[in-house]
This record gives C-alpha cells, structure tokens and sequence, in this order.
C-alpha cells in the first residue's frame, strides 16, 4: 500500500506501477471489463471510488487501524529453523494462518466494506466456493452492521457446512445455487446474475478475478503482505527483499498480496504453485496455467480449463480453495513472460508437504497452503545454504481436519 513514488528506482519497470496493468485493466492480453451493459455505470462508479481511496490517507488510516487492531496485523515472519535445515537454505513463512477468520481472505473483504462504505451501500453479495471469502465477508458486514447474502453451489453448502452455520452465524444470508454443476463457478454467475437486477449492490469478490477494477483492486488490499515482508527482512536480516517468494494460487490474492511490492525487483525470483489435483493428464486437475487456454469467463480474460466449444471443464483438487475453472489475468501474465515459475501440485505432494510442516514446525497449514509448501521439494535442488526463501502459509488447517485425518497414521 506503500506510495508508489517511493519506488522510483523502479518505475521503468514494466511491472513497476499496479504490477504491469493498463489503462484499461488489461495485463498484456489478460484482464479488462467484459460485463454486459447493464453494469457498465456500476463498474465505472466503482472504479472511480476505488482510484480515489487509494491515495487517501484517511482510508488507508481507518484500513490500516483495523488490520492491526482487529486482524492483528502485521502477521509474522517466522524463520523455520527446522523446515530450513531440511532443504538446506533459509526459510521464512508469511504466517497469514495466524489472522482473525484464519486467511488472508479477511485483508480484502474489510478494504472492500470500507469502500462500499465510502460509496454510501447497504447490501453486499458475495460468492464463495468452500466458505472461506464467505465466512470473511460475513465477518466483514456484522461488523459494519451491513446486510449480506453470499451465493454458494449446493454441493459447496453441503460439503463445506460448518462454514455455512458460521456466515449464518454471523448474520449472513447463504443462497444455495442449483445451476451447472452447483459449484464455485455457477455460485459466481448467480452473484453476477443478481448484481445485474440489483446494481446498488456491492459485490465483494474474493479474488483477484472479475472484471477492472477488481483483479487490482483484491491485490491492492492484499499487498499489505508484501509491505510487512519488506520490514520484516528489514528488521531480521538487514536487507529488504528475499532470494525466492512462493506462494500457492487459485485466483491468484495472496500470491498476489506476497509479490506486489517485488514484482519489479528482479533480484527476487517468484515461484507460484498451482493445483495438479491427481495429475495435468488425469482429467481431475485445477491446473489452469499447465493446461488452460484463453477464454472470457466471469467478466474477464484469462487462461481457462475449457473443452472445445468453450464449456467449462469442472476443476478438481483436494482443496477447495484452489479449484477455479480460471486464474487472477496478472498470474496469467506473469506465467507467459516469464516473471512467475508455476509448478503444478498434486493432492498427494500437498498433503505429505502439510504433514511435513505439522510435524517440524508444529504449525498446521490449510490445504491450499500445503501446495505452496510443496514447492520446496520441487525446487530443493536450486537453493543455496544462504539463500532467503519466503513462503505464504495463506491459512490455517483447522478447516480441512476431515481431509488430514484420512491420511494420518497416528502413534499407537
Ligand atoms: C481462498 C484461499 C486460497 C486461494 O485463493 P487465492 O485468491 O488464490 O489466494 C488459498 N489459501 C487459503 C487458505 C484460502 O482460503
């Protein structure tokens, strides 16, 4: 959230300012505004209310008040000793598992309510595949006392219920969606749906998807992680950025929020992991950037898992966090030039990565989490002893139990 001024060394860069975006949202061929014409003003509103917040100092002052007192920012930068000693090389985690709701996704659903806030709304809808944005959003609209419904696949309301009993809980209305194959993706299109009939609706999207200004506005609020990582090395090694940066990507927001403040800084290499699910070639993967094309979806330009005629091709991973049929246009991006290495994670690679950290470091990541741990062992070869890796634990595990204990053997 830094003034971008402060960079100047940088603003050369084509990655300098807003990590490489247009005018018109676009990064390289990924991005912009595809939305039919009935939100054109809405869109258009927002955008011009979020370029007016983000040089403003007495938003930045109410956000930055709130993440500290009530998400409990800034999150640790905690060195792995033991995880370190193992792959032989200096590993510090982004420890996003430690804030209030347990992700990341907290940092962006309170930007966006202090947004819709400015714009004088009252109703917020939102979408939400396992319960995490919602349960965010929720959290985010009792505490403003704002009405909030979130759209949600029914498979997804019964596979991820305790998520539904907290949004309830917190005040919120779940609407079950039957459309499709009742997911993630047709939850979305039915807050797009309900959005079109009730455009003074503030739709908090959870992700750095949809249509500009949401890609960079969702990073925007989540480079808060970038900017604590920046002091944090500051303070605990003497120098500002690392060697690596990883992180795990559905969307694409906390790798987004972990790289935003490095992406010009070509000292820092940055690895992203995406979900393999059982294998690129097993026709059950969420791995958009190994095997995904070009297509519109959702408001946006991207690469997509699509079939011949443009029909999605359900995405499958054991995490339901990562399993987006698409990806945030930036990753989409940064794959294409080079700036990211994406390795694909399979189920298996991310749970014995889980079981790995649990058993070092006694710290029990979210499955989505695992694949970005992961990334260790795939790259374990390239690492010197004095080598500084960050890596983005996005969230904790309590949420996935039910999965860990099919794999675990406990001691007698
Ligand atoms: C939602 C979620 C993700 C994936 O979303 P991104 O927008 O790609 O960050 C990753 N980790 C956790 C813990 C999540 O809840």
């Amino acid at each position: 959230m830094e003034n971008n001024k402060e960079n100047n060394s940088n603003s050369n860069s084509p990655l300098g300012e807003g990590g490489g975006i247009d005018a018109n949202g676009y990064y390289g061929e990924f991005g912009g505004a595809y939305i039919p014409e009935i939100l054109h003003g809405t869109v258009e509103r927002l955008n011009a209310a979020y370029q007016a917040i983000k040089g403003d100092a007495s938003f930045k002052a109410e956000y930055y008040d709130l993440l500290k007192h009530y998400v409990g920012r800034p999150s640790p930068l905690y060195f792995a000793k033991r995880l370190s000693e193992k792959y032989n090389t200096k590993i510090y985690l982004k420890r996003e598992d430690l804030n209030h709701t347990g992700a990341h996704k907290i940092n962006n659903a309170l930007g966006q309510i202090l947004l819709a806030k400015r714009m004088g709304k009252s109703r917020i809808i939102a979408e939400t595949g396992a319960g995490q944005h919602g349960v965010a959003t929720a959290t985010a609209c009792a505490l403003m006392g704002l009405e909030c419904t979130v759209f949600m696949g029914k498979i997804d309301v019964e596979r991820q219920f305790l998520n539904v009993q907290k949004m309830r809980m917190l005040g919120a209305k779940v609407e079950p969606v039957t459309s499709g194959s009742s997911t993630l993706k047709d939850a979305t299109n039915e807050a797009i749906r309900y959005w079109c009939s009730n455009p003074d609706s503030f739709y908090i999207i959870g992700s750095t998807v949809g249509p500009h200004p949401y890609p960079d506005m969702v990073g925007y609020f989540q480079s808060v992680i970038s900017e604590e990582i920046k002091d944090q090395l500051q303070e605990q090694i003497g120098r500002d950025y690392p060697d690596y940066l990883m992180a795990c990507v559905g969307g694409g927001s906390n790798a987004m929020g972990t790289y935003y403040h490095f992406l010009s800084d070509e000292r820092v290499k940055i690895i992203s992991a995406e979900a393999g699910g059982l294998g690129i070639n097993s026709g059950e993967t969420a791995a958009t950037i190994s095997i995904g094309s070009k297509g519109i979806i959702h408001g946006f330009r991207t690469l997509l898992m699509q079939d011949t005629d443009g029909q999605i091709i359900e995405p499958y991973s054991i995490s339901a966090g990562l399993d987006y049929p698409g990806i945030g246009p930036a990753h989409a991006f940064y794959s294409k030039i080079g700036r990211t290495k994406v390795h694909p994670i399979n189920d298996d690679e991310a749970l014995e990565a889980a079981f790995e950290l649990t058993k070092l470091e006694g710290i029990i990541p979210a499955i989505e989490s695992a694949h970005a741990l992961a990334l260790l062992k795939k790259e374990k070869g390239t690492f010197k002893p004095d080598d500084i890796v960050v890596l983005t634990v996005s969230g904790r595990g309590d949420k996935d139990m039910d999965t860990y204990v099919k794999f675990f053997t406990p001691h007698p």
